[in-house]
């Protein structure tokens, strides 16, 4: 088998394809909105019915499309792979999920919960919710907030990412820029703990010159040949 602990990280790249438009598309959705007022606590707390419109939009949006081939292609690596496989994403989107793969970590949240400040509880959410949602928990009105990280807060599980980072010997980063920290910096621990950094996003990165190996171009292209190409190394050890 040529690796044994691979990691991969996963940007707003890899469900482009998909229809979900990443930070950094031209006239994409994310350039119509100032993040100052949509993705910080700042900005929930001067405007919350503004920020719940953004994310029920968001959550609108993620129910209308699907998977693509670089989706699918990861979730096959983990089922097939003789090795172990750990997905990290940046993504709130649940197309890795619905694409089949379970050993993944949501660092930045997830658009289909969302998160009671009264009682910490964190529930699902398909709908609509405004500052006059009560929590399906505690029943408290007005303390709902979307169950992702904003810019500001610290992300979630980094404790066991930073643990199978420092183990891994392959580490793949797919269809993110390189930008925002601190998945900008998982390559260089990766490094550091002797692993063979990839990097597959349709151009190079903000960190590219880290990685010791690259491949450019659509991520429901480059990402399914990789596989390919790594699951036939490991049939033919
Ligand atoms: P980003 O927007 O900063 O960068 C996206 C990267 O993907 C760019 O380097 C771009 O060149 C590349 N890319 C674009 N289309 C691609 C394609 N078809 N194939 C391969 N690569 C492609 O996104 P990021 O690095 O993930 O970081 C920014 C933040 O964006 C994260 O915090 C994430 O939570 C948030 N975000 C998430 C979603 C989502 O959940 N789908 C969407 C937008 C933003």
């Amino acid at each position: 088998m040529p690796y044994e602990r691979i990691v991969i990280l996963t940007g707003a790249g890899i469900s482009a394809e998909s229809g979900i438009p990443t930070f950094r598309d031209k006239g994409g959705l994310w350039s119509k909105y100032d993040l100052e007022e949509v993705a910080t606590p700042e900005g929930f707390s001067r405007q919350p019915d503004l920020v719940h419109e953004f994310y029920n939009a968001r959550r609108k949006d993620l129910l209308r499309v699907k998977p693509n081939a670089a989706h699918y292609a990861l979730a096959r690596l983990e089922r097939e792979y003789p090795g172990e496989v750990l997905l990290v994403t940046q993504n709130v989107d649940d197309l890795h999920e619905r694409a089949g793969s379970r050993r993944l970590l949501h660092m930045h949240g997830e658009l289909l919960k969302i998160r009671c400040e009264a009682c910490q509880g964190v529930f699902p959410e398909r709908g609509a919710v405004s500052t006059k949602t009560p929590c399906p928990g505690c029943g408290v009105v007005g303390r709902l907030r979307p169950h992702v990280v904003w810019f500001g807060e610290m992300p979630f599980h980094l404790e066991e990412i930073y643990q199978a980072l420092g183990r891994c010997d392959l580490f793949l980063a797919i269809g993110t820029s390189g930008t925002v920290y601190p998945a900008a910096g998982f390559v260089e621990i990766a490094r550091r703990a002797g692993a063979w950094c990839v990097e597959l996003n349709l151009e190079p990165s903000a960190v590219t010159e880290l990685f010791h190996e690259h491949h450019f171009g659509p991520a429901s292209e480059v990402v399914p040949a990789y596989v390919e190409r790594l699951l036939k190394k490991a049939r033919s050890c």
